[in-house]
């Protein structure tokens, strides 16, 4: 696979509302975290640019051309789209790699396809609902029909710019709404692209509409606009948070909220390879250089394994080389700002200054280009109110903490405020069946750690770390409504 040339890439550096690119002054610049250029001025949607967009959506709705269109012509047009953006590769996978921490190789071998494949995923349920006869009587016949909402708004983070949108595009166009999304300010580009493509699908005009800009402008007139029936957010739990306050105020109005975590990884002695494990742990903290929001960034490990899964995961780490996102050879990705980077730093000196011991990484890479890197870093505390145990800090860190028992593993597991996932290393399928019932966590994997496309499996969080889910039946479901019907037959 080539790598590219990033100064080559054509930059959609717009919004798209009913069916066209439009533009506004610029007022936000983009910087690439591979090296920290600037190099796109994005254009800010205001609150009557905002409106212009949900109107766009509101209006295609009412039209009813995709909203009561035949299910099947509606999932027709979304395997198209999906054929589209697969056949669009050499173009998407640069552009989701330029300003992202998002390797080319693994934009080509899986953000693409995956966002492809998880709209033909939801494209199979349009059809696959019905209403229910849900009551009769001598006299009359109950019906309950499922229905659409209407405008959806959804908003995205950057971590995973193109998967992140189809989680929250796919099923609410599926089931028949029209869509506004506004992309995170620092990934921007393959929103536009998408939308184009489904536009090229036979998706109509107005249908699936793009703003540009930041969050407290653009992001909040988005869900505090009238006509916007539902919000779906990926995010930070403080962000998630704000939103659901702007659709309490301005709604109140349903909302799914993806957000933060703060993982743990269960290592028990008996597991039986440690060496499989250790890869494991470690891909777990530093794919994506850690910027994942089910990151396994707690190691809890039984004491007697402490030093030779200590010097396993110095070496996994070592081996990783920080490179630009755009050079193929499977290099470890940048953070993604200058700030995020700052703000790692900032919660591994405080960690240390509580107490924990840095095992190694610590500093930023030193590098000529500019690009913002940070080494991975292991941290032993056995306090769990250290920083670093209890912040998210979306980044390569990982503590480690030790236990003696299954219980005192599971008191260390439950985070106060987080339960988005969790890993569970055994080879006791006994202990592995107790303690997957035990964790608050909406994930559980059991000797492994990370997704694989299983899109049918719901994602989210228990506790603070969401509101509904993601993915699955659960998803589509959530993007409907349901209509009760009672007709007199003695009519
Ligand atoms: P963020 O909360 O800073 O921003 C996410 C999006 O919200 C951006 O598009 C931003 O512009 C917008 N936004 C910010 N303030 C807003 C406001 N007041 N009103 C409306 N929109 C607003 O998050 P981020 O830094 O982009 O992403 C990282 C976070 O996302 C992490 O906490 C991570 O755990 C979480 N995440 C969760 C999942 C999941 O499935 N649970 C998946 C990926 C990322």
């Amino acid at each position: 696979m080539p790598s590219f040339d990033p100064a080559r890439i054509a930059l959609p550096c717009a919004h798209f509302i009913q069916g066209q690119r439009v533009t506004d002054p610029s007022a936000l610049s983009v910087s690439r975290p591979s090296d920290g250029a600037v190099y796109a001025e994005l254009p800010m949607a205001d609150a009557n640019r905002v409106d212009d967009a949900v109107t766009s959506a509101h209006q295609a709705f009412v039209r009813g051309d995709w909203s009561r269109c035949a299910p099947r012509e509606r999932a027709r047009i979304m395997r198209r789209w999906a054929d589209l953006i697969e056949a669009d590769i050499d173009y998407l996978a640069p552009l989701e790699s330029l300003g992202s921490t998002r390797p080319i190789d693994q934009t080509r071998a899986w953000d693409v396809p995956y966002t492809a494949e998880g709209i033909r995923f939801f494209a199979e349920f349009a059809d696959k609902h019905g209403g229910e006869v849900a009551a009769t009587a001598h006299d009359h016949l109950g019906m309950q029909i499922a229905e659409p909402l209407g405008v959806v708004g959804a908003i995205a983070p950057w971590n995973f710019p193109l998967s992140m949108t189809c989680w929250k595009v796919a099923p609410a166009l599926a089931a028949g709404n029209t869509v506004v999304l506004k992309p995170s300010e620092m990934t921007p580009f393959t929103a536009v692209r998408l939308a184009e493509l489904a536009i090229k699908a036979g998706m109509p005009p107005g249908v699936f509409n793009v703003i540009q800009g930041n969050g407290p402008v653009t992001g909040d007139a988005l869900c505090r606009h009238p006509y916007v029936a539902k919000v779906t957010f990926t995010g930070s739990t403080v962000t998630g948070r704000t939103i659901m306050g702007a659709c309490a105020e301005t709604g109140p109005k349903p909302v799914t909220l993806e957000l933060g975590g703060k993982s743990p990884q269960l290592v028990f002695a008996d597991i039986p390879d440690i060496d499989r494990t250790a890869k494991t742990l470690a891909a777990a903290i530093t794919g994506n250089a850690g910027q994942v929001c089910v990151a396994g960034s707690r190691l809890l490990i039984q004491h007697e394994l402490l030093e030779p899964m200590i010097e396993r995961l110095s070496k996994h780490f070592n081996a990783l080389t920080p490179g630009p996102t755009w050079q193929t050879g499977g290099w470890f990705s940048p953070i993604i700002s200058a700030t995020q980077l700052t703000r790692i730093e900032s919660i591994v000196a405080r960690s240390r200054e509580a107490g924990a011991e840095l095992l190694g990484g610590g500093e930023r890479f030193e590098r000529n280009d500019g690009g913002h890197f940070y080494q991975p870093t292991l941290l032993h505390t056995n306090d769990r109110h250290n920083p670093a145990v209890e912040e998210e800090i979306f980044g390569p860190v990982l503590t480690i903490q030790t236990f003696e028992s299954e219980e005192e593993a599971l008191a260390l597991a439950e985070h106060d405020v987080y339960g988005l996932a969790a890993g569970i290393h055994t080879a006791d399928l006994g202990r592995a069946l107790r303690t997957v019932r035990r964790l608050s966590a909406g994930t559980v994997w059991v000797n492994r750690y990370g997704r694989s496309n299983d899109y049918i499996l719901p994602t989210g969080g228990y506790k603070r770390s969401g509101v509904g889910r993601d993915l699955g039946r659960a998803a589509f479901d959530a993007c409907l409504q349901h209509k009760s019907v009672l007709i007199d037959l003695d009519q």
